[in-house]
């Protein structure tokens, strides 16, 4: 299927200081392993958000203290730092995103990649956390509903760290469901089994925390039953997936064993539900800090998706663990 690829220079550009494992060396390792093969892509050079649309999920005082650090070295917390590119590079990250969304629904059939980064889902209406400025998963979905006029986007979010961000941002909504497959206990600590929305929410939030060692067979039946169960019921008419690849079995941050054959099969089993049923969806770049790990992940999922040569994913019987997650 037409693939948009999503990025920008600055993106490669920001760093949070030497030796950070969030660095520009993941875009390059991206960049690199597609240029290797011929990949049928559409290449986009990301804009910039237009400011207006940060209010969509970020506080006036968030905001502020973001773009207060443009063109500066700031130090917001332990593992959060920014160069003199960063608050650009973070802008063109949530642009990517609002454009992935023009362009699938102006498209029918067509979908988008987001190779971005400083990443987004920790960061809170009001908080800068986890390397994380701007929410641009958040902006994008909340975007979709106050400028495209949808009702119903689903974020679906296995990056191995929970997406508290975007939990909070959207927990009391309806319009936004969101769901996480996550490592837990890890950080940042939320993401618990029992916290499923507030208000017009409630039942709009779905985590599924997993301890650490769970693979391929775990995220895939979860994929098969949990989240095309939620696309069944719920109907959103977009999908944004904050695609992080730290579950991955090599990466340093994360204890899972996903592969990345795992990935682009649990990815599949989604893509082929919403396709059936004429649902757009958006991959924008989370988490993932093995570069061979994080490059050959995309690698596989892109080449999957332009050829549209999805993997034969079996049944898989429901693992002990998530029989026990799923009748808590
Ligand atoms: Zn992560």
């Amino acid at each position: 299927m037409k693939t948009y690829f999503i990025t920008h220079d600055t993106c490669v550009k920001h760093s949070a200081g030497a030796g950070h494992p969030e660095n520009g060396q993941r875009l390059q390792a991206i960049f690199d392993a597609l240029a290797e093969k011929n990949i049928a892509l559409e290449k986009r050079i990301a804009e910039k958000v237009s400011v207006d649309y940060l209010p969509l999920v970020h506080t006036s005082a968030h905001i502020e203290k973001v773009l207060a650090a443009h063109g500066k070295k700031t130090m917001f917390d332990a593992d959060t730092h920014t160069n003199e590119h960063s608050v650009d590079a973070a802008l063109y990250a949530a642009g990517a995103g609002v454009e992935a969304v023009d362009l699938v629904l102006q498209e029918p059939g067509s979908t988008a990649f987001c190779a971005v980064r400083p990443p987004g889902h920790h960061a809170e209406s009001n908080r800068v956390m986890g390397f994380c400025l701007l929410n641009s998963v958040a902006i994008a979905a909340a975007y979709a509903i106050k400028y495209k006029g949808l009702q119903r986007v689903l974020i679906f979010d296995p990056d191995v760290h929970h997406g508290n961000g975007t939990q909070e941002i959207f927990y009391h909504r309806g319009d936004v469901f969101y769901a996480s497959i996550h490592q837990f206990p890890h950080y940042p600590g939320t993401g618990r089994y029992e916290e499923k929305g507030v208000g017009d929410g409630v039942g709009k939030n779905a985590n599924y925390p997993l301890r650490c060692g769970e693979g391929d067979e775990t995220y895939i039946y979860l994929a098969q039953h949990a989240i095309v169960d939620i696309i069944k019921e719920y109907k959103p008419q977009l999908i944004l997936f904050s695609a992080g690849f730290d579950a991955h079995e090599l990466d340093p941050l994360g204890g899972m064993q996903v592969t990345c054959q795992g990935f682009c099969a649990m990815y599949s089993v989604i893509m082929r539900h919403a396709l059936a049923e004429k649902i757009p969806f958006v991959y924008t770049l989370e988490g993932g800090y093995s570069l061979n790990a994080l490059s050959s992940s995309i690698h596989l999922l892109l080449e999957t998706i332009t050829t549209e040569s999805w993997p034969q994913v079996s049944r898989v019987i429901p693992p002990e663990y998530v029989k026990k997650l799923l009748h808590q």
